[in-house]
């Protein structure tokens, strides 16, 4: 479905991205993990083509991204950015039609559509009406996600997006996305700084480094067996947390009766 070859991004003189050797297949769920500068974002949009590679190849679907313009092929790739990107002057109705009317669909069309979309995003339709500045950061994070699959794409790329979240409101919209994610049948690469969020999210985590491809598996198998140092590192952080967590879940509450006080 998803396919790079070689595929490298160069700004000047160095790459600062790749090359990269990636195949995901349909209806995978896929996180891109990686520190700040590692690479997530751009390889996201080598996939779209809003950063074209400057070396190797890409292709979507079979179709390698030369073979159309881009803004054909992002008809067909739902993206949510990563600093929410919702048009400041435009209802929530209408960021959700950007899409759609560009692609020509009657008015109609598009009101239905939104109704759809704010129903399987959990958002009350009131919410049409407003303005993004007149939501909450999880709603606009609902908006978003609504307008990225507002035109019925196979593929959603997501660039953090639940990244500026409170924990409980990050935890619920990836949940329900991922519900999302099954139930439309996508394929979806998701880009995350937060290794939590790629081990319980994702079918399949690949950690960037550098630009670089440097460990791609289950979270299963990146949580455990022979990794890179950078991966042991990078997984060290939830093992100790969910280490704890146990430890806590074990030891009797303080003031359980019938523990301690025997001296
Ligand atoms: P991440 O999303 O993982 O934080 P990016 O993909 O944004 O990383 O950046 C990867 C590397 O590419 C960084 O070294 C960054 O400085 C460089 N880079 C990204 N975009 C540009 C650009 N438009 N011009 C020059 N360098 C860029
Ligand atoms: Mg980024």
């Amino acid at each position: 479905m998803i396919e790079l070859k070689s595929a490298t991004k160069a700004y000047g003189a160095g790459n600062a991205v790749g090359p990269l050797d990636l195949a995901i297949a349909e209806g995978q769920f896929v996180a891109l993990l990686g520190g700040s500068g590692s690479g997530k974002t751009t390889t996201l949009k080598m996939i779209n083509d809003l950063a074209p590679a400057t070396a190797g190849q890409v292709t979507v679907g079979g179709q390698p991204l030369d073979a159309e313009p881009g803004w054909k092929l992002r008809r067909r790739i739902g993206y949510v950015f990563q600093e929410i990107g919702l048009f400041p002057h435009l209802t929530v109705a209408e960021n959700i039609a950007v899409g759609p009317k560009l692609a020509g669909w009657d008015a109609a069309r598009i009101a239905a559509r939104t109704d759809e979309l704010l129903d399987l995003v959990s958002l009350p339709r009131a919410v049409a009406a407003r303005l993004p500045a007149a939501l909450s950061g999880g709603q606009r994070q609902r908006v978003g996600v609504a307008r990225a699959l507002a035109a019925q794409p196979a593929i959603m790329l997501m660039d953090e997006p639940f990244g500026a979240l409170d924990p409980v409101t990050r935890d619920d919209l990836g949940r329900e996305y991922r519900a999302l994610h099954e139930r439309l049948g996508l394929t979806t690469v998701m880009v995350t700084h937060d290794v939590m969020e790629a081990l319980v999210l994702a079918d399949r985590i690949v950690v960037l480094d550098a630009g670089r491809i440097v460990a791609d598996g289950t979270p299963g198998a990146l949580m455990s067996g022979d990794q890179p140092p950078a991966v042991r590192a990078l997984m060290q952080t939830p093992r100790r947390q969910a280490e704890r967590i146990a430890s806590l879940a074990a030891a009797p509450a303080p003031g359980t009766p019938g523990e301690g006080g025997h001296g």
